[in-house]
């Protein structure tokens, strides 16, 4: 089979298994090679291609919920969007969630996602009170925060390789509503979105949308929104349909003047004057996931694909580092078409998990002649100001710069040679990275 990432960069011709038992899953291990886990393929670049991969989408039962302690216990391969679909309108969500629904509980917990609301939740794996990992002999090990401690502190934002993921149990909060109260209020460079984002720590969620192309005193302009659950309004609202991009756009449709004229619409539209919105109810899933309301958008990249430069930084470094990153881009001309800014809150113990105390910024670009050595630029700017850069998204990051960037890496590295995890499970991110 044909494979990629959500970036559809790059490509690769793959052997897929399909997970449909513990006992298949054991036979398929004892047969020569290493492989990975391949979930709903929403990392950008290539933390889920092997030549060998395991599809996990079919195993997707929900095994058990204590409706006391709003704890679900589910196979790994279901997806956020079943999980919404079915605990939503009996008044659960799961705590964090990232831009979009269409990922998978495993993949949630290798890449520990996080959402709008990270300044207080933290990550997914604030939410988990155990998993079920296959490692390479095939036996099945149970780990928490105290049980088999260390592999679960690896296994949370270890992106697969660590070992199969077979089931979790998560704990829900609890929602009066399927509707968010939202405010939109635009801001006119980053350094007010920056006061917004300290101002406004109160708002269960926030996100800054940047217009990355604008210069002088509008750097950094942006459209920022907050937004809390509402008490009413019902809790049975299906998602909208979505509507789909039908085909692979020519790739030379994205360029310096397209992209212009849209950040300046996107900008106008959000809010057409300074003036906040305030308080307007908005479907959960079109506050949450914005994005999947264009299917397949990453089409609209063309056939070279597209990759996400996800970067955080130290609160200290945020604005200087930020607005370094931003004028190089912008100089650059080779994009973004989105550059999407929030605050995160402290970080956590797991080994690769990627959010730190402070900004973290998400810019995408079509794959492009001169954009890789752009990118070399903004990590050493990136590592100057204390950052790192999101393992999710990451196709083509140097292994400098990670191990720099992720201090507790050889913990990492230790624990996968103790346990013969790098002879079974790789990717070819962990390939590229050494790890
Ligand atoms: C539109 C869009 C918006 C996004 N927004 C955000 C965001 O706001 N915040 C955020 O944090 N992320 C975000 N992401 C990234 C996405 O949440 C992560 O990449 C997530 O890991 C994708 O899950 P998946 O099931 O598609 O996994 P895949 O992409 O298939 O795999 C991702 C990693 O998880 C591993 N994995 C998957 N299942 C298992 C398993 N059962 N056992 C062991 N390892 C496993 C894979 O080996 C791989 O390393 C976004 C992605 C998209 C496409």
């Amino acid at each position: 089979m044909n494979l990629t990432g959500w970036g559809r960069y790059p490509r690769i011709q793959s052997q897929g298994f399909f997970l449909k038992t513990p006992e298949g899953l054991r036979d398929f291990l004892r047969e020569p090679g290493d492989c990975i886990v391949h979930g709903m393929g929403g990392s950008y670049g290539d933390s889920a291609l092997n030549a060998r991969v395991i599809l996990s989408r079919r195993y997707n039962k929900i095994l058990n919920f204590d409706p006391r302690a709003g704890v679900v216990r589910c196979q790994a391969g279901i997806t956020l969007s079943d999980l919404i679909q079915v605990f939503l309108p009996r008044g659960w969500l799961p705590a964090a969630m990232p831009g979009t629904r269409l990922i998978t509980l495993g993949g949630a917990i290798a890449a520990d996602v996080h959402g709008k609301n990270h300044h207080q939740a933290g990550c997914f794996s604030e939410g988990l009170i155990s998993l079920e990992l296959m490692l390479p002999g095939g036996q099945v090990v149970e780990c928490g925060r105290e049980l088999n401690r260390e592999l679960f502190l690896a296994t949370c934002g270890g992106m697969g390789l660590t070992g199969i993921i077979l089931t979790a149990a998560l704990r829900l909060q609890p929602v009066k509503s399927a509707w968010i109260r939202e405010t939109v209020i635009r801001s006119q460079n980053l350094k007010e979105a920056f006061l917004l984002f300290d101002e406004n720590q109160d708002a269960a969620y926030s996100v800054a949308w940047i217009d990355c192309l604008a210069k002088g005193d509008s750097l950094g302009r942006s459209v920022f929104r907050l937004g809390d659950h509402a008490d009413s309004g019902g809790l049975d609202l299906p998602f909208r349909k979505p509507v789909r991009v039908p085909f692979t756009f020519p790739g030379f449709l994205l360029n310096r003047h397209s992209i212009s004229w849209f950040n300046h619409l996107f900008y106008k539209k959000n809010n057409k004057s300074s003036a906040p919105v305030e308080d307007r109810p908005v479907p959960l899933g079109d506050f949450f996931f914005p994005l999947d309301r264009l299917a397949n958008w990453n089409r609209l990249y063309g056939r070279p694909g597209l990759t996400q430069y996800h970067l955080v930084l130290p609160k200290e470094a945020g604005l200087a580092g930020i607005t370094a990153i931003i004028k190089k881009t912008a100089a650059a001309g080779l994009g973004p078409f989105l550059g999407v800014l929030k605050l995160f809150g402290p970080g956590n113990d797991n080994y690769l998990s990627f959010p730190l105390e402070g900004y973290t910024l998400a810019l995408d670009f079509k794959i492009q002649t001169g954009l890789f050595s752009l990118l070399d630029e903004l990590d050493r700017i990136v590592i100057e100001h204390g950052g790192r850069l999101y393992l999710a998204k990451d196709v083509r990051m140097p292994r400098e710069v990670f191990q720099k960037g992720y201090p507790r890496w050889e913990l990492f590295a230790e624990l996968r040679e103790k346990l013969g995890l790098r002879q079974k499970f790789n990717s070819l991110q962990s390939t590229r990275l050494g790890v």
